[in-house]
């Protein structure tokens, strides 16, 4: 039990969300305890998340140019190959580095930290079993659930998972050897940065998505078509309106049955190992909320109301583990609004301006609303478009596929939504969450002066498109 009263925080989970809304707890004056059971901090993100998938993303770039694209830059490179397990190892170093990084940053705090598995006990009262070994218990005056997510399973037959043959993403982030065929199932966020990496590295990668198009939730759809285009160049293959029906194994294979989800023409696909990537779902096993009455919506998603509230009295929850997109920063920004509330009654957090990355090569990026959002919706909008083609610095860098997309409303030129494919969009797509946050006009951001020669030119003459003409196209 704890010796010195109760906490006045207690944070379950040690991922974006957690470790974000403990640090910022601390900074409060709160007393405060973050209980993750993984055995390292950063979550999701950074173990097996953004952080190694970004790591291999980034390598496999570097190595799949200096094999394609050094040449004509007149930088000739003898006897590239690839060391995969030297690959993994600098992937495991940056997760190693960040994750200490988050126990330094819980000391210089004074933030408590426990290694051990969660559940209440009552509202006020949580106990911990130990990773090494036995229990312990804490007194909370509030808890702030951050538990995450997991993988969702794949429905059908023979695709279970054992990460080695049929991986989710975590497998996908340390197979041992490049696969000659990779399926995978699901064309969102993850099957596109982990194919991208694997396509790169040699496989034939596969995707098969049940929907007409990529690139998951909330992408626009003209920007779908132009990175779906982009890929298939990069050597990805699509089945778009394929629906997976199952799988078995055979000769070391794996065999899949898919279904035209239009025309119902059945095929089967060979691949050596498969990727189901076809979303995550929220995850709260152990915590023993049926015993304190925390409710749980059909989706698994612990229902809290605008201000974090669980249906129990002093029980928060953020993250992959309630409402909204599964990402990383929107967890953080949860958590510090929680916190927020917990100690001054009131906090914030703006959902028009959360930015989405897929980051492929191109990148793709983009905030607010998207153009079938606003005909669906009978908006009276502009739409202003500068392509890389015509801004110098992309073709300085020979790198000048994608565009930059504004979406204005008609009337009082406000910024609606960007969309971005092109090198860096990632980084640029903060100009436009600023730009949304702030309530500024296209010309607001048209006006305002851009360093030559940069890419972000090229967000600047996109942004005269909406409202008047660019200069350079
Ligand atoms: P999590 O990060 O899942 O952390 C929850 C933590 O709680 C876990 O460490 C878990 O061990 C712990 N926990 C669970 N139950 C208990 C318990 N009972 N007791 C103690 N501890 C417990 N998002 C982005 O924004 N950008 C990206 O580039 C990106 N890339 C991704 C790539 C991949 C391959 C994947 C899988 C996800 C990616 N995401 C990305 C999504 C991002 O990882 C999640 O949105 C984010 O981690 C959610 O943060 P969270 O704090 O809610 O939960
Ligand atoms: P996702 O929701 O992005 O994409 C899943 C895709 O699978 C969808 O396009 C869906 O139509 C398709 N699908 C579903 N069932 C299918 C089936 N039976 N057969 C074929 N296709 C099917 O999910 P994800 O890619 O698994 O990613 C999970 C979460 O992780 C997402 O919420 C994402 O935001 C997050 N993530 C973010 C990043 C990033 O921000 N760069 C990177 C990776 C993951």
């Amino acid at each position: 039990a704890s010796e010195s009263g109760p906490y006045d925080a207690v944070i379950i989970g040690g991922g974006p969300g957690g470790y974000v809304a403990a640090i910022k707890a601390a900074q409060q004056g709160l007393k405060t305890v973050c209980i993750e059971k993984r055995g390292s901090l950063g979550g999701t993100c950074l173990n097996v998340g953004c952080i190694p998938s970004k790591a291999m993303l980034n390598n496999s770039h570097i190595y799949h140019q200096t094999q394609h694209d050094l040449k004509k830059r007149g930088i000739d490179v003898k006897d590239v190959s690839l060391n995969l397990p030297q690959m993994l190892k600098a992937k495991e170093d940056s997760v190693t580095g960040l994750t200490k990084g988050i126990e330094v940053l819980f000391k210089q705090n004074k933030v408590d930290y426990i290694k051990g598995a969660a559940s209440f006990v009552s509202p006020t009262r949580i106990a911990v079993q130990l990773n090494d070994g036995g229990e312990t218990e804490v007194e909370a005056k509030n808890v702030i659930i951050a538990t995450g997510s997991e993988v969702t399973p794949f429905p059908g037959e023979g695709l279970d998972i054992d990460e080695e043959q049929i991986v989710s993403s975590t497998g996908a982030l340390a197979l041992k050897q490049v696969p000659e065929k990779l399926v995978v199932i699901g064309g969102g966020v993850i099957g596109l940065e982990m194919g991208s990496v694997w396509s790169r590295l040699g496989a034939e990668v596969t995707v098969v998505e049940f929907l007409g198009g990529i690139g998951g939730v909330g992408i626009d759809e003209e920007i779908a078509k132009q990175f779906q285009r982009s890929l298939t160049k990069q050597g990805l293959k699509f089945m778009l309106n394929t629906k997976v029906l199952g799988a078995e194994k055979k000769d070391g294979k794996v065999l899949l049955k898919t279904e035209g989800a239009k025309d119902g023409k059945e095929q089967t696909l060979e691949a050596d190992v498969v990727l189901v990537a076809i979303g995550r779902r929220p995850y709260t096993k152990g915590l023993n909320l049926e015993a304190v009455g925390v409710e749980v919506d059909p989706r698994g998603r612990i229902v809290i109301d605008d201000q974090f509230n669980t249906s129990v009295q002093n029980v928060k929850c953020i993250g992959d583990a309630t409402f909204g997109p599964m990402l990383a920063h929107k967890a953080e920004e949860e958590g510090i609004a929680a916190v927020e509330y917990i100690k001054r009654g009131h906090g914030h957090v703006n959902y028009h301006a959360i930015p989405s990355v897929v980051y492929t090569h191109p990148e793709v990026a983009w905030v607010g609303k998207t153009e079938q959002e606003l005909k669906a919706a009978g908006v009276q909008y502009k739409v202003g478009k500068f392509p890389f083609v015509a801004n110098s610095r992309a073709k300085t860098n020979v790198d000048m596929e994608g565009q930059v997309k504004f979406l204005t409303e008609k009337e009082t030129d406000r910024v609606l939504g960007v969309h971005i494919m092109g090198p860096n969009a990632g980084e640029m797509i903060g100009e436009a969450v600023l730009a949304i946050e702030y309530g500024a006009s296209a010309e607001d951001i048209a006006r305002t002066c851009h360093a030559h020669p940069t890419l972000s030119e090229a967000f600047k003459e996109a942004a005269m498109a909406a409202y008047d003409k660019p200069i350079h196209f």
